[in-house]
């Protein structure tokens, strides 16, 4: 079956966007995977077509209803067994290798907020998981959801290039990724790190390592520590 992404959400209108140029839009033209963005506001019952109300307890802005979103999910909700996804900055952050298990898998259904957010009696009655994509705060899930959906996309089997390039890159063994060089030979005074075009592939090897290692300790002493903090430490997605 194919992998689908379904997206429920104020503003469809917003899908595929940038989920519909480049990898993710050529892979999506050609049937690689699908994506299905779907309106809350159908799910709505009363003739104004509401899908939010005032805080109970009083404050600012505005929640979405259980009642409208639970409509709207149980209507999504034909292919049992996928993942129930809500984007929200109080989530857990999302990682990599999560990444790599929704893409391994039927593909989500993500529910995007809006305004203060939602009721948590749906978050509770239909089980949703919270994502989040980073400490901050966006003034909806769309974003969010791209951004989920896009990672997911570049790992589905034939949409990279080189099937090899998601399993070198930055977080794929807790490292963040190595320097990368191309053309000119010299830029601006600056040359490229002449063991990469040495052609000695074991070289090439253990420079690209060293560095990755190095990189990661400087600027990412959570990810380091999280492997150990050791050197040459082999974790267990190494290809
Ligand atoms: N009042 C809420 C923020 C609501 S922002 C709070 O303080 O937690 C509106 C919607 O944007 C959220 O419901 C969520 O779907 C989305 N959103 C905002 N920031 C996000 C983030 N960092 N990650 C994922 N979704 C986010």
């Amino acid at each position: 079956m194919t992998w689908r992404a379904t997206v429920l959400t104020l503003f469809p209108e917003m899908f595929p966007g940038p989920l519909g140029v480049s990898l993710a839009g050529k892979a999506l033209a050609s049937g690689l995977w699908e994506l299905e963005a779907r309106d809350i506001r159908d799910s709505a019952t009363d003739r104004h077509r509401s899908v939010d109300d005032t805080p109970a307890g009083g404050g600012p802005g505005m929640v979405l209803r259980a009642d409208v979103l639970a409509a709207a999910i149980d209507a999504a909700d034909a292919d049992q067994g996928r993942p129930h996804l809500l984007m929200s900055p109080r989530g857990r952050p999302l990682t990599q290798s999560e990444v790599a298990q929704l893409a391994a898998g039927p593909g989500p259904l993500v529910i995007c907020g809006r305004f203060e957010g939602v009721d948590q009696r749906v978050i509770e009655a239909r089980n949703l998981q919270e994502i989040s994509i980073g400490d901050y705060v966006l003034s909806g899930g769309e974003i969010a959801a791209m951004a989920l959906i896009d990672a997911c996309v570049r790992l589905l089997p034939g949409v990279m290039g080189k099937q090899a390039s998601g399993e070198e890159e930055s977080f794929s063994d807790g490292l963040l990724e190595y320097p990368q060089y191309t053309r000119p030979q010299e830029f601006e005074g600056r040359g490229i790190p002449e063991i990469l075009t040495s052609g000695d592939h074991a070289k090439v090897a253990a420079w690209r390592r060293a560095e990755a290692e190095a990189l990661t300790r400087a600027r990412r002493p959570d990810l380091w520590a999280a492997r150990g903090g050791q050197e040459g430490t082999k974790s267990t997605t190494d290809g």
